[in-house]
């Protein structure tokens, strides 16, 4: 399994749903969950592993309330939200580059698990703003993609120079 990065046009498709939930995706999962730990990362979505299919996986301790949410969804559906927020988010597909973003600030996803047991999951945490990234993540759009214009573009300005700085390496 390899973390797909920011230019990989897997990135940018519109993931299909699941329809079988067997033994090879409880395996995926146990992978996602695995490099995601490797990566300190929260949360990963099936194409940053170049999976078109619609799953994620989060594993997320909150620091003050100490609570871990270690959860797989498949088919996830955002079925509510209410309000705005704006929190810092990263992305194990765009390394280094951490950006505001404006979400709703709490939302309810219907999705299913690996048993096939359909679940609703209402939350107004730093959870929500996971999910929302990740969900984006199954119809092409990147936490880029929510900033204004003139964020976007200094982004690109950096991304740019830090591959031009890799090259050189
Ligand atoms: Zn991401």
């Amino acid at each position: 399994m390899e973390l797909k990065i920011y230019g990989d046009p897997v990135l940018r498709k519109r993931c299909d749903k699941v329809n079988k939930i067997d033994e090879k995706l409880r395996a995926t999962a146990e992978e996602m969950f695995k490099l995601m730990k490797e990566k300190s990362g929260i949360g990963l979505a099936a194409p940053q592993v170049g999976i078109t299919k619609r799953f994620l996986a989060v594993d997320y301790t909150d620091k003050d309330s100490g609570k871990r949410d270690k959860l797989f969804l498949i088919n996830p559906v955002i079925v509510d939200r209410e309000g705005t927020e704006e929190a810092e988010e990263g992305c194990l597909s765009l390394p280094g580059f951490y950006e505001k973003v404006q979400r709703s600030a709490k939302i309810s996803v219907r999705y299913l698990d690996l048993d096939g047991k359909s679940l609703t999951l209402t939350t107004d945490s730093f959870l929500a703003v996971i999910l929302q990234h990740e969900i984006d993540h199954l119809d092409g759009i990147l936490f880029i993609d929510r900033l204004s214009r003139l964020k976007r573009e200094l982004f690109k300005k950096k991304w740019q120079k830090s591959i031009r700085v890799a090259d050189k390496q």
